[in-house]
């Protein structure tokens, strides 16, 4: 496996290997990709089988042009009206974290929709992620670049130590700049829907197009599928993870097995102010956004956990962000992570 830093020889080396059918992890600004030839079955199967991804779970199509979508997408399965939607978001979200669910052209492989006659596409907002596509000539499938269900990469580093030698290559392109995956927003249905809460809020995408049906909002242990792949438990670190409003945060005391994610500083404060016990762990208490500042925490969410997850302690109390602009995709993201733990949730 070749890790390499983003300059114009590895960038042709990387559209090389997916000319070729090989796998090569690159930076986005969600999050990195494990991206493969969206015209290739063979280096499709190869996502499913390297991430132990189901093979009911589609992928994500990504484009470097906006009229790349008719090579990826087929406008005559839809109406007029919702073609101009389409045109719509991708010229005010394209580049960009926004994935749209469109009927897809024949010629991608069902492997690649998970049998769907749909397909998620994207043009994300990253110039290394852009000039790789447009220099492979083709469309780019890419879930990911993390093993199925865990906790996803947000900085090369994180690729190497989930997935090493089991791909062609690692693009470094540094720390990805949002931080949560793409918003999928379908417009296949009657209604214009969210599937998955991400890195466009919802409140961006209404001021535009107009109400837009919910994603599928998790409450404790009950949840409605809206997606194939919009697994209840995903994004999951290692660490059992809880997840607490503020006022149950705050009065959960500390002890020396646990540590702590705080969504802003002042509840942080707070819960400090609340304890008896001064002596703490290093790195027992962590902040994603001093001022409450929501691009910067969700910036830092999966980063954070990470480094959390690699403390070998017992239990990982998460703040619940406020459920506004990208606080939506960082809750989505942390409840899921708690899901394995939901049962115990109860008996906190
Ligand atoms: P990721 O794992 O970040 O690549 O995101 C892929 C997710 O996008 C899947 O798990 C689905 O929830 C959603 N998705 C992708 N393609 C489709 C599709 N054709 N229809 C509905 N949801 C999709
Ligand atoms: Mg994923």
């Amino acid at each position: 496996m070749k890790f390499l830093t983003v300059t114009q020889e590895s960038l042709e080396m990387g559209a090389n290997i997916l000319k070729e059918g090989g796998l090569i992890a690159f930076p986005t600004e969600t999050v990195y990709g494990l991206g493969a030839d969206a015209f290739n079955p063979l280096a499709l199967a190869k996502i499913f089988d390297v991430k132990k991804r189901p093979h009911f779970d589609p992928l994500i199509i990504h484009i470097a042009f906006i009229n790349s979508l008719e090579n990826v997408a087929d406008f005559s399965l839809i109406n007029k009206e919702t073609r101009k939607t389409v045109f719509l978001l991708a010229e005010n979200f394209w580049p960009g974290p926004l994935s749209i669910v469109l009927p897809k052209n024949e010629r991608i492989p069902g492997i690649a929709t998970a049998g769907l006659s749909t397909a998620a596409i994207r043009f994300p907002d990253n110039e290394a992620a852009q000039k790789l596509i447009s220099l492979s000539g083709t469309a780019v499938a890419a879930p990911s670049a993390n093993l199925f269900s865990s906790l996803s990469p947000t900085r090369a580093e994180h690729v190497r130590d989930s997935l090493g030698e089991k791909i062609d290559m690692i693009l470094d392109g540094g720390p990805a700049r949002i931080g949560v995956e793409s918003t999928v927003l379908d417009i296949t249905g009657d209604k214009i829907k969210i599937l998955r809460p991400g890195g466009t809020p919802r409140e961006a995408i209404e001021n535009l197009i107009g109400p837009v049906d919910g994603s599928c909002i998790i409450e404790q242990g009950a949840e409605k599928f809206t997606s194939p792949g919009q697994m209840k438990s995903h994004y999951a670190p290692k660490t059992p993870l809880y997840v607490l409003k503020s006022d149950d945060i705050i009065r959960r005391p500390y002890d020396d097995t646990s540590v702590f994610l705080f969504f802003d500083g002042l509840t942080r404060n707070a819960w400090r102010d609340a304890q008896t016990k001064t002596q703490m762990l290093p790195d027992a208490v962590k902040v994603l956004s001093e001022s409450g500042h929501m691009s910067e925490a969700a910036s830092c969410l999966f980063e954070t956990l990470h480094e959390l997850d690699n403390l070998n302690v017992s239990r990982i109390f998460a703040q619940e962000a406020p459920q506004t602009g990208l606080g939506e995709a960082i809750n989505d993201r942390l409840k899921r992570g708690a899901e394995k733990n939901q049962n115990m949730n109860h008996s906190l």
